[in-house]
């Protein structure tokens, strides 16, 4: 009998009226979610309204994102426009299972291309344990490279929500992070000052130096056992 026994997770209805594939769900089974887009598109405020309407239906919550991340504050995720919940720093994702409640119905995790490459793979099985899988994170880095684990989270989500922002330079709905401060460093925290939206016309990838490795974190090689097309 697992420990873990599923009541409403769709009694929110946020998936009902956003995601079509959602009502195919049948009670009890987990999902995963991806919010994703460049910064400035309203990522974290998104993930913020979901756990929201999740905490009001009366679903038990956890939230989690990379100690990296200290951009506000350490103990809670804050959007650009300072909403804010509580969470709890982690390492690396598998802290997330280390860390989680039994009793946990929502998962939420921001900021999700700084964790390493195991995280999909955790949000797979908190889905398969039932959980409903929220995650936010920015799908490509200051070039328009594939961000660190999004690519592999997209493909695998049942539901993904790509939105832009409004390009800094001409208005447009803006789809890539433009960063305004010469350096070689995949992550220059920091938000105004460092980085502004842009149009596809309007990015300037050319003027950063390319990185080969797009990863922030190493990826760890387990025992010759490669990845499934390896
Ligand atoms: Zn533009």
């Amino acid at each position: 009998m697992p420990l873990y026994q599923p009541r409403h997770n769709l009694a929110d209805g946020t998936l009902c009226s956003e995601g079509d594939a959602m009502t195919l769900l049948r009670p009890g089974s987990g999902w995963i979610e991806v919010i994703t887009g460049p910064m400035f598109s309203g990522k974290s405020e998104e993930l913020i309204r979901r756990l929201r309407r999740a905490a009001i239906a009366r679903l038990r919550l956890q939230v989690f994102k990379p100690a990296l991340d200290d951009r506000y504050a350490k103990k809670e995720i804050v959007s650009h426009s300072r909403w804010r919940i509580p969470s709890v720093a982690i390492e690396g994702s598998e802290e997330v299972l280390e860390k989680l409640d039994p009793r946990t119905e929502v998962v939420g995790i921001d900021e999700a291309q700084f964790l390493d490459e195991k995280l999909p793979g955790v949000c797979s099985h908190l889905a398969d344990l039932g959980k409903r899988v929220i995650v936010a994170g920015l799908d490509m880095d200051y070039r328009g490279v594939p961000f660190g684990p999004m690519p592999e989270l997209l493909a695998i989500a049942e539901q993904v929500q790509k939105i832009t922002a409004i390009c800094a330079r001409c208005g447009a709905p803006a789809s890539y992070t433009q960063r305004l401060v010469p350096s070689r460093e995949r992550v220059v925290v920091g938000a105004e000052d460092v980085y502004e939206a842009r149009c596809r016309r309007c990015h300037e990838p050319e003027g950063a130096v390319a990185v080969e490795n797009p990863w922030l974190f190493e990826p760890v090689e387990e025992n010759g056992e490669g990845d499934a097309l390896g």
